[in-house]
């Protein structure tokens, strides 16, 4: 394995950083990494998917029964009402939409007089029963933050499955009708690009201003922002890595490319994660790995209030070198 040394900036003795772990990586940089006062609630209310990614870090699929419940959602939904630093709730799955009390969640929510943001796959747009999704999220003004990692019909259905090409394009114009990524419009639409294969997500600024144009030219589409993110090597992102032999190699070019300017804004600073069955975490990452909040098992019922989680340890582990590496990555895009 190849590896690169780093200069010191705390005073230690070089190391060889891939033959850290993270936690050694950001000891040796004089970085603690712990909570601020939480200003986004990120809530999976389950595993359900129409789509099968092979890219998708969560398992979703059409199969998955894992759902929230009626009295999980409203125990959340209660405790984000004690805690008004709670700006944003971010809804993801799955496909959320498809939970049955995603929309009285949203309602809940939005009369707390939160901003909601809801991650879209797109082709949720046309499933069964969804008809009225794109008004739904138009009259309730969720902020959409929908898939699409090129603007490539090949590529994304090579990526998210057959057809998914077309029918997030016909999401897309659909959602731009209702005024959505329009200038001057309330309603936001960003996308989110990940990379295709095992490599990096090229700079955030030079990507977007090419979807644009091309989405502009080809299909009279408009955003607001592009997001990209780095593919989380963990469940069927990482088991496609293990079955093609590129796992070793991906996590060494994670590894070489931590850059210590991304921890500052690494997303579980100041996010908490919710499964589907109440458990808490501090990202969606760890959540999928089962590595609770702060690396100690705890519930929405073993808790008053979200705030109690403010200046704790964040428990961190290989995966998180996807968070560190280039530009950095995290739900809202690069952070650096
Ligand atoms: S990446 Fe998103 S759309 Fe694809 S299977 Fe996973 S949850 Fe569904
Ligand atoms: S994977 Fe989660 S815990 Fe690790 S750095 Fe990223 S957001 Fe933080």
């Amino acid at each position: 394995m190849r590896s690169k040394r780093f200069g010191s900036s705390t005073g230690h003795t070089d190391k060889l950083i891939t033959e850290m772990n993270f936690e050694d990586t950001l000891k040796h940089f004089g970085i603690q990494l712990r909570r601020k006062n939480p200003k986004t609630l990120q809530i999976n209310v389950g595993k359900l998917c129409n789509q099968s990614c092979i890219h998708c870090h969560v398992d979703a699929g059409p199969k998955r029964t894992e759902m929230m419940s009626t009295k999980t959602a409203d125990r959340i939904l209660d405790l984000l009402a004690r805690m008004p630093s709670i700006e944003l709730v971010d809804f993801t799955g799955g496909a959320p939409e498809l939970h049955p009390a995603f929309r009285y969640m949203i309602h809940r929510v939005r009369s707390l007089g939160r901003r909601v943001i809801d991650r879209c796959n797109l082709t949720v747009l046309q499933a069964k029963g969804q008809e009225d999704l794109a008004e739904f999220f138009r009259d309730h003004c969720v902020e959409v933050v929908a898939s699409l990692p090129c603007y490539s019909r090949e590529n994304v259905d090579k990526q998210r499955g057959r057809n998914v090409f077309d029918k997030s394009i016909d999401a897309l114009r659909r959602l731009n009708s209702l005024g959505y990524g329009q200038e001057g419009s309330r309603l936001r639409l960003d996308l989110v690009y990940n990379p295709g294969g095992a490599f990096l997500p090229p700079s955030q600024k030079e990507l977007e201003n090419q979807y644009k144009k091309e989405l502009w030219e080809q299909f009279g589409i408009v955003f607001n922002q592009l997001c990209t993110m780095v593919n989380m090597p963990i469940k069927r992102w990482g088991e496609y890595l293990v079955h093609t032999g590129q796992a070793e190699g991906y996590r060494e070019l994670l590894v070489n490319a931590f850059n210590p300017q991304t921890i500052d804004n690494v997303m579980c600073r100041t996010l908490i994660s919710v499964s589907w069955n109440g458990r808490v975490y501090d990202c969606d990452f760890n959540q999928m790995l089962e590595i609770p909040v702060g690396g100690r098992l705890r519930t929405i019922w073993d808790i008053e209030s979200f705030e109690e989680f403010k200046h704790d340890f964040i428990a961190t582990g290989a995966h998180c070198f996807g968070c560190a590496a280039g530009a950095g990555s995290s739900c809202g895009g690069s952070l650096v």
